[in-house]
């Protein structure tokens, strides 16, 4: 692949203040290498000494066992997540620490202390026992970003069933989908959601996905807007009225390590949802020791993840991870922008936010809006800023470094996936200098590598190539729910023996990942190759231009010709000469090779509801396709795709 001099090719470099370092869990880069190197020579000394960190009711007798595709963690170990994040915790003086500060879009505040949280799931645990949920059933979560949303989940792990969320925004067909893959037995949704001041009629969208999905037997409908729903007697079943009459004690059930965690749907960028199941102790342990040492987090920290928990963000990075380390976590149901633009850091000003994790497209987003907004509020609490989701435009980190973080916050680049259940690339805060666009280094245990079509490393990692896990790590997926063969095909077949991405990536000589994007839209123009990332962040880069997603329309001289969809900032118009001064743009920051054909302005792009680029509708747009193929059923807003396609 021929290496591209660009943006990214930039040298800044920061550092984490010493008085951050000084104050780290992970303070300098030899101890991380030395602790990365032990991780590798010694993985079971390694993560047994983590694991011990956590309480297990039988030892495990051994650590690991066999490679990839099918290692076994802790094997022999019995142990329980919800034991782990709750019961661990009220036994000390952490009963009464706020556990989980929530607010509600409207505005209203509820907060959970452990005590308080350790109450509800167990009294849950107990109505779903009562609801004829027994240890391995499914159990499907449809709710808002509502304390409830936790509840269930962890009244599920306590229990043992399997609980797969489904994003609330996601309609009753994509909700079925999901329901009838996973057989569910019990679906808890709620009367409705807020969102952007409108509400979200939960209820409906499941009374129509149950027409179609006949696994579910019983209905738990948390009250939350208040609005008439219909109503099912005998199957459906109000929250709080389930909640007044069971007891509120209920053991954790004994896991065995590798028994089933939560199946997760992902979010579909790339096709047909693939149902990710996750098992017990492996993600626990690894979730725990990621979120301890990426986000420094301490006692006192206020952490807040914006992240919805219908993603895998949600789960392992709003409530398991935190809730491992006895932090207090912030959950906030609405949208960004709501009532005004300025709602974050509202919320990071009112709580005392130290530690704030959120992705790039909201980033993108606040730079659109302008640094009014948060300039209107205290951030003065913030000391720690993470991105996830989509490689971050080095315009967007350094806009989010001195605007947000102003100057004085490290911010980790976390790259991960639904599949790997936790983060494995990323900065340590306080051991590592930052580039922007990096994501970093591996985090223990991790063993990347970066293969050519022959499978073989590349002999210059600088020119990037395929992102592949040759070792095991102990969050990994163990299979696509009901199907085996799609989980040897999907990850393991590629690249016969190691775990491959999708994701196309390069290591410079430092040895810090960049992650170019999924391999599926890298560009080969005239026989270069081209990640997407690398041309977006060009055109974002320039003053006028808010977002950009590239791709590439087959062309019989170039092999692909560029196509970009550009949207504008606030203040400018599109026109020809624009359109010609982006062209100029790129060519000058990355070279004449990257010159984009063919721009073109749109009001909006097409995204999967977690905020990530879908490039293949895109790519499908720009070929002037009339039909558009493969699953759209993540896709949050489908008149985008009928905008662009008249348009064109
Ligand atoms: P699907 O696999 O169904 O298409 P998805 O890949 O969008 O959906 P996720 O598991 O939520 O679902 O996202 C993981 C992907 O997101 C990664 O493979 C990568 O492409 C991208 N990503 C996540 N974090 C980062 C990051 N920090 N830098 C670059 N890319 C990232
Ligand atoms: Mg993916």
């Amino acid at each position: 692949m021929d290496r591209i001099e660009g943006v990214l090719k930039e040298e800044r470099v920061f550092y984490p203040s010493e008085e951050f370092r000084k104050q780290a869990h992970i303070q300098s880069e030899e101890e991380y290498e030395r602790l990365y190197r032990e991780s590798l020579e010694d993985p079971e000394g390694f993560w047994g000494r983590v694991a011990s960190e956590l309480h297990w009711f039988a030892p495990w007798q051994k650590v690991l066992e066999g490679d990839l595709p099918h290692p076994k963690w802790f094997v022999g170990g019995k142990t329980n997540l919800a034991y782990n994040a709750l019961d661990r915790h009220v036994k000390t003086w952490r009963r009464n620490k706020a556990a989980i500060v929530w607010e509600g879009e409207p505005g209203e505040e509820r907060v959970l202390t452990y005590y308080d949280l350790w109450r509800e799931v167990q009294k849950f645990a107990n109505v779903l026992k009562r609801l004829g949920v027994r240890k391995g059933d499914r159990v499907t979560i449809y709710l808002p970003m509502i304390p409830e949303a936790a509840i269930a989940m962890l009244a599920c792990t306590r229990i043992g069933a399997v609980h797969s969320v489904v994003f609330g925004g996601f309609s009753a067909n994509a909700l079925a989908e999901r329901i009838k893959d996973a057989e569910a037995k019990v679906l808890i949704t709620a009367d409705g959601g807020f969102r952007r001041g409108g509400i979200v009629p939960l209820k409906q969208n499941a009374d129509e996905a149950l027409k179609d999905a006949k696994s579910v037997e019983h209905v738990v409908v948390v009250r939350r807007t208040g609005e008439e729903v219909p109503w099912t007697p005998g199957r459906d079943h109000w929250w709080h009225e389930l909640m007044d009459s069971v007891p509120d004690r209920c053991e954790a059930e004994p896991m065995e390590a590798e028994e089933p965690l939560f199946i997760l749907y992902t979010s579909g960028s790339t096709g047909k949802p693939k149902g990710v199941l996750h098992t017990t102790g492996g993600y626990m342990t690894y979730v725990y020791y990621t979120t301890k040492l990426v986000f420094d987090l301490k006692d006192e920290d206020v952490y807040w993840c914006t992240a919805d928990v219908g993603w895998i963000t949600g789960h392992s990075y709003v409530v398991y991870g935190p809730l491992l380390n006895g932090a207090t976590t912030v959950m906030y149901e609405g949208a960004p922008n709501w009532p005004e633009p300025d709602r974050f850091w509202q919320i990071v000003d009112k709580y005392g936010v130290t530690i704030l994790y959120t992705a790039p497209t909201a980033i993108r987003s606040f730079m659109k809006w302008g640094e009014g907004w948060p300039n209107r509020h205290r951030l003065d609490t913030l000391r720690l800023l993470g991105s996830v989701g989509e490689p971050i435009n080095p315009e967007a980190w350094l806009w989010y470094y001195h605007v947000i973080g102003k100057g004085r916050c490290p911010i980790v680049d976390t790259w991960w996936q639904t599949e790997t259940g936790g983060i494995m690339i990323t900065t340590l805060p306080g051991a590592h200098a930052m580039k922007p666009g990096h994501a970093g280094k591996p985090f223990f245990g991790v063993k990347p590598e970066i293969l050519d079509s022959e499978h073989r490393p590349v002999e210059n990692p600088e020119e990037g190539g395929h992102l592949c896990i040759t070792r095991p790590w102990p969050s990994m997926l163990r299979t696509v729910w009901g199907d085996p063969e799609r989980f040897i095909q999907q990850y393991f077949s590629q690249h016969p023996g190691v775990y491959f991405t999708g994701d196309g990536a390069r290591r410079d000589k430092d040895g810090y990942y960049l992650i170019q994007g999924r391999v599926d839209d890298v560009l080969n123009v005239a026989g270069h190759r081209l990640g997407t990332m690398e041309i977006e962040s060009a055109l974002v880069a320039h003053p006028a231009v808010a977002e950009a997603a590239v791709v590439g329309r087959p062309d019989p001289v170039k092999g692909e010709a560029i196509v970009a969809f550009v949207t504008l900032k606030e203040g400018h118009v599109p026109s020809d000469a624009l359109k010609d001064e982006l062209k100029a743009h790129v060519a000058k920051v990355i070279g004449p090779i990257a010159r984009p054909d063919e721009i073109r302005f749109t009001d909006a792009l097409p995204k999967t509801r977690s905020g990530k680029i879908m490039r293949r509708l895109l790519r499908q747009i720009a070929a002037g396709e009339k039909e558009i193929k493969g699953d759209t059923s993540t896709l949050e807003d489908r008149s985008v795709v009928e905008r662009l396609k008249e348009e064109a």
